[in-house]
Formats: structure tokens, sequence, C-alpha cells
């Protein structure tokens, strides 16, 4: 049987997706699986026609395909809109739409946090901060601000948005109760060990949320800890937009506990 559930992206790399739905599928007793589809942008548009002919269930879309898609569909959701990229294909009424499950993967771990929020400064502009800031202003937080290496796409970004846009130098000046790293510093490969926060600069941090889960131990999350801030990793927003997601294509919640079990053993496994 062909695959019913799978992710675009180019280059793919080793995306935890296949692991969590296709735990979630044989967990669920569900039939069908998901795979890695690595597809270049020049071939989206076959691959959408695809997607219609075969019928697939569910579509899990990362970069550089996150905004190229919406052309492709008959609608999104109300998130997808606000942020203005798709994570998320999936069908209803005979429509297939898009929808954004990293603002839930954002919103969520953040909720029990929300009572001691009143500022946030995400750092980085990209498809990442545009959740972070549609998720943020879900939350309803009273100062969200942004900063970006390349100033200009930070003040893009603000505009769209509504928001500040906070000098790349002048980040760590002024006291903010969440900052949430969106940048690519702190992952594996060229940037690991590398932090977009200069140590030293916490104590006026009440909480960091860093995006980047592999390493699940950023230097980022390391240096607050060690300052005595509190902190949220990636895995927590990879694992809550991959529940919503299976939610969405299958009905079914999965069991939480053990998809975090499930990636963290995998994350340490493989040198996370
Ligand atoms: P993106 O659209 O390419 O944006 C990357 C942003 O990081 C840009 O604003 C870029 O600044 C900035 N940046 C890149 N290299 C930098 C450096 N050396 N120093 C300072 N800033 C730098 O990527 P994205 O889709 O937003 O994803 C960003 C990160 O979010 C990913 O690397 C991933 O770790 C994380 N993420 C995690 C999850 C999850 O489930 N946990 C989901 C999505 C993304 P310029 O504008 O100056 O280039």
């Amino acid at each position: 049987m062909p695959a019913q559930y799978g992710i675009i992206g180019w280059p793919l790399g080793h995306s935890k997706s296949p692991l969590l739905h296709n735990w979630g599928l044989r967990t669920s007793g569900l039939p069908g699986k998901y795979e890695a589809w690595p597809t270049e942008p020049k071939k989206l548009k076959a691959f959408m026609a695809e997607v219609r002919a075969r019928r697939i269930k569910g579509v899990s879309v990362t970069i550089p395909h996150k905004q190229a898609v919406i052309a492709y569909l008959d609608g999104l959701t109300e998130r997808a809109t606000r942020v203005g990229a798709v994570n998320t294909l999936f069908w209803a009424g005979g429509k297939l739409l898009g929808d954004n499950t990293d603002v839930a993967g954002i919103v969520v771990p953040l909720a029990p946090y929300r009572e001691g929020l009143a500022s946030a400064l995400v750092l980085g502009a990209g498809g990442a901060a545009r959740a972070a800031c549609a998720a943020l202003q879900e939350l309803g937080l009273a100062e969200i601000a942004v900063t970006n290496r390349t100033a200009a796409k930070a003040q893009a970004l603000a505009r769209d948005f509504g928001i500040q846009a906070v000098d790349w130098e002048e980040r760590a000046t002024r006291p903010w109760s969440l900052v949430l790293n969106t940048t690519p510093l702190g992952m594996k490969g060229e940037h690991q060990g590398l932090s977009p926060w200069p140590a030293d600069g916490f104590a006026h941090v009440g909480l960091v949320f860093d995006l980047v889960y592999n390493p699940v131990r950023t230097a980022l999350l390391e240096d607050a800890k060690n300052a005595g801030v509190q902190v949220l990793s990636g895995l927590q927003m990879f694992l809550q937009q991959g529940l919503a997601q299976f939610e969405i294509w299958t009905g079914i919640k999965l069991d939480e506990k053990g998809a975090r079990q499930l990636l963290m053993m995998d994350l340490l496994a493989t040198g996370g």
C-alpha cells in the first residue's frame, strides 16, 4: 500500500517526524505509513498534483515549502492565515487545506507559564519567528518584540505583526520575561555550541524557550540554567506540533508521555 502520510522538504536532513508519526500509527492500530519525501522546489507542483490524485491523507511541510505550498491549496485555517505559512496539509469536506501546528507547538508549552509573561523577545525573523509571533499574540502578551541579525527582516516582521523591532546589538540590554530563540544557533552541525544570547546577559530574563531541539541541551539552555533561569526545549515544540498534526489527520490524541520518551530516547541515542 502506498504511504498515506509523509513530510516534504528540501533538503530533508534527519527529520524526526517519520519516527513520531509511524509510532503513532502503530500504537493507534491504524493502517498506512508515514514517509520522508525529499522534494526540490521545482518539483513541488508535480508533488501537489500527486497528493490530490492519490488522496494522500496527511502531509507535513517544512523548509523551503511552507509558503510556496499555499498556491496549491483550497484554503487555510485561521492560524495558517495569521502566520502566512503552512506546516500541515489535510482534507476536510473534499478540500485540501493548510494549517500551521507550529503555533500550537509554541502556545502549549508556554501556557503553564502565561501568568508570569509580560514581555517577550523573539530572536530571528524567519518562518519559525512568524509562528512564534502568532503564538505570543494568541497568548495575549502585552509586549512582544523581535530582533534579527539582518535588521530589515526584523522590521518587516514587526510591521506584519504590529510589534516592536529591537536592534540585534541591543537585545540583552532590557529585561524580558521571555526570550525565544528561532535562529539555528546551537543546532547540531556548524552551529552547535553557539548561542544567540550573551552568557552574562540573563540577569533580567525570566524564561528561555529555545526552538532548536537537536541537541536537546543547547548552549543557550545550558547558559540560562547556569544563571538560574527557567528553560523550555525545542523538543517540547516539536512534540506538540507533531501531536497536533496527528490529531488533525486521525482525530486521535496520542499519549504525550510515550511520544516524549520516544523522541528523547532517539535524540540521546543519536548524540542529541
Ligand atoms: P529561517 O526561515 O531560515 O530563519 C532563520 C533565522 O535565523 C533568520 O532570521 C536568520 O537571520 C537567523 N540566523 C541564521 N543564522 C544566524 C546566525 N549565524 N546568527 C544570527 N542569526 C542567524 O528558519 P526557520 O524556519 O525560522 O527555522 C529556524 C530554526 O527554528 C531552525 O533552525 C530550527 O532549529 C527551529 N525550528 C524548530 C522547530 C521545532 O519543532 N522545535 C520547528 C521549526 C523550526 P538573517 O535574516 O539575518 O539570515
